[in-house]
């Protein structure tokens, strides 16, 4: 089969055309012949990984997942397209069937997503990621258990599924929220959602849910990679923080020039450089958030790296 060609960011002909823009990126759509990856890396612990969209909107500096664009300038333009897969309920629905039909009692275990933003902009006009809910709720009807999920986004658009969030009884919601400081976030991720607009979204989502008639979900706060935050915001942010049953912490991932190599990009370094007070002594400066964080969140469970991306 001919290797899909992105209009924009290929010679010649392309086999795929841009649908649309939506807001200022490129939107381009394709068929996925599969949809659940196996877990592997940091995340091995899961049975798979389910990423509806390839690409994010949000295009953070420092994100990894850049490095698995389908070609160079894809990479260096990361954050300026996105790939809708399109029949992602269809893939997933024969999925879920070939697993139950082996494991009929064992659900399987998936976390969503691991290099792109299931809730990202365009969701919330393509609605893929709430396909994928009820096509795991569906599982039901047949008598199969639904399956153990994980949710990873920095995006108050989850929200709009609190009706089927509260009917997986094993359901971890990862919040991304990496400062507790705006100016830092519009340094490293400016087309992200504020951080005040994620904390609000965690707390709408354990008012919304009633325990008579749903299930509570876990709530981690993944404060990954750790970046800084300003002094005069610190004590205030960590406090914010008690809403989650987790904290996370991790530094950022090393970083190289290679394709389908997790790498923290070249933006972020650049940008690494305005916050010297920081970075020039980062391991002490992670030291003393992770101590703070443990002072003052005795409630909360702290952890580092990959132990905190687990669901249990
Ligand atoms: S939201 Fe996540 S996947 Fe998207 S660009 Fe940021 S770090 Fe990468």
């Amino acid at each position: 089969m001919a290797k899909p060609r992105y209009e924009g960011y290929c010679e010649g002909i392309p086999t795929k055309l841009v649908r649309e823009k939506f807001g200022d990126i490129n939107v381009f759509t394709q068929n996925a012949k599969s949809l659940l990856n196996k877990a592997t890396g940091f995340i091995a612990a899961y049975d798979f990984t389910l990423n509806p969209y390839r690409g994010c909107q949000y295009g953070c500096s420092y994100c990894y997942a850049a490095a698995f664009s389908p070609s160079t300038r894809m990479r260096q333009e990361w954050g300026k397209w996105v790939i809708i897969k399109e029949n992602t309920a269809a893939i997933l629905e024969k999925e879920l069937k070939a697993w139950y039909d082996k494991n009929p009692k064992n659900p399987l275990s998936i976390y969503m997503s691991s290099v792109t933003d299931p809730y990202q902009p365009i969701e919330s006009k393509y609605q893929l990621t709430r396909r994928l809910l009820e096509v795991m709720l569906e599982v039901r009807e047949y008598n199969y258990p639904t399956p153990t999920l994980v949710i990873q986004t920095r995006s108050p658009i989850i929200t709009r599924d609190i009706d089927y969030l509260q009917r997986f009884q094993r359901l971890r919601i990862n919040m991304s929220i990496p400062t507790g400081s705006e100016l830092v976030r519009r340094d490293f991720e400016p087309r992200s959602p504020s951080i005040k607009a994620r904390l609000n979204a965690i707390a709408k989502i354990k008012q919304s849910i009633d325990p008579l008639k749903g299930f509570l979900p876990k709530i981690s706060i993944t404060v990954t990679p750790l970046l800084p935050t300003l002094p005069e915001d610190e004590v205030a942010f960590i406090d914010k923080l008690k809403i989650a049953d987790r904290v996370v912490i991790q530094d950022f991932h090393p970083s190289h020039n290679r394709s389908l190599v997790a790498s923290t990009r070249q933006e972020a370094q650049d940008i690494k450089r305005k916050y010297a007070w920081w970075y020039d002594e980062e391991q002490l400066s992670y030291m003393r958030f992770k101590e703070m964080l443990m002072t003052r969140l005795p409630g909360v469970e702290i952890k580092e790296g990959k132990d905190g991306f687990g669901y249990e």
